[in-house]
């Protein structure tokens, strides 16, 4: 069982260093960081994605003996498995070997990471491979000198426990409406998800008209119900969700 989470990486930012959202989803492909840094473990290269990673490459996850950490939702083609066919299709999974960390450990959190997407998106495990399989790049470069062989890390994820808790999120979300023609009826609405729900609001000026702007919500799952209060009170008739990252 290996802990997993999400730090995902802005939508603003993720256009830039994929190909955009319509990931085939039919690989898992394996990597590994090759960054041998004390301290270059999962949180530290999740945060260079979100930070803006300056070489053209991306990946969804990164694993190391603690955690196994989320910057894409599956459906992003990352650029990790150099090729057009690797990223269009593949989820890449790359395991630290940060020399501060387990290695071993790492490589058995990625087995219990692996088991469990297979499972959520319905991957054959033949189709689990390495960057190798793709590029020919000699990656995942300890599993290829067999440190831990191919075969018996295939075994791993076989016979992987299931991975009892869900993700914690952290990503936050904030509710845009569409516009509303008087002040009146935005602040009329704008009442109501103030006093009767609980949230801050913000009235915003666009153009010769108004919207309303939330504040922070936690966790896609928390800002759909809230938009659902919007809807079912008839706030508003448009609403969009905004990665809140992305604020001005
Ligand atoms: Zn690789």
């Amino acid at each position: 069982m290996v802990t997993i989470r999400q730090k995902l990486v802005s939508v603003s930012q993720a256009i830039k260093i994929t190909n955009g959202k319509n990931n085939a989803k039919k690989y898992i492909v394996v990597h590994e960081t090759d960054n041998t840094n004390n301290g270059a473990d999962a949180d530290a290269h999740a945060r260079l994605q979100i930070d803006g990673n300056s070489r053209q490459a991306s990946w969804h996850w990164q694993v190391d003996d603690k955690e196994a950490v989320q910057s894409f939702e599956h459906f992003w083609e990352c650029w990790g498995a150099g090729t057009y066919v690797g990223n269009s299709q593949g989820i890449q999974v790359e395991i630290c070997v940060n020399s501060d960390g387990d290695y071993i450990k790492a490589v058995e959190n990625a087995a219990s990471l692996i088991a469990k997407i297979i499972k959520d998106e319905n991957i054959a495990t033949q189709n689990i491979v390495q960057h190798n399989y793709f590029s020919g790049k000699n990656c995942p470069r300890n599993i290829r000198a067999g440190k831990v062989p191919w075969s018996y890390f295939i075994e791993m994820v076989k016979s992987a426990e299931d991975i009892q808790n869900p993700p914690v999120e952290t990503q936050k979300y904030r509710i845009l409406t569409g516009t509303y023609s008087t002040l009146k009826a935005a602040k009329s609405a704008a009442h109501v998800m103030k006093t009767t729900f609980g949230w801050l609001v913000y009235i915003e000026q666009d153009g010769a008209n108004y919207r309303i702007k939330t504040g922070t919500f936690t966790g896609i799952n928390t800002v759909k119900k809230a938009v659902n209060k919007i809807k079912n009170d008839k706030l508003a008739q448009v609403t969009y969700i905004k990665d809140a990252e992305e604020d001005v």
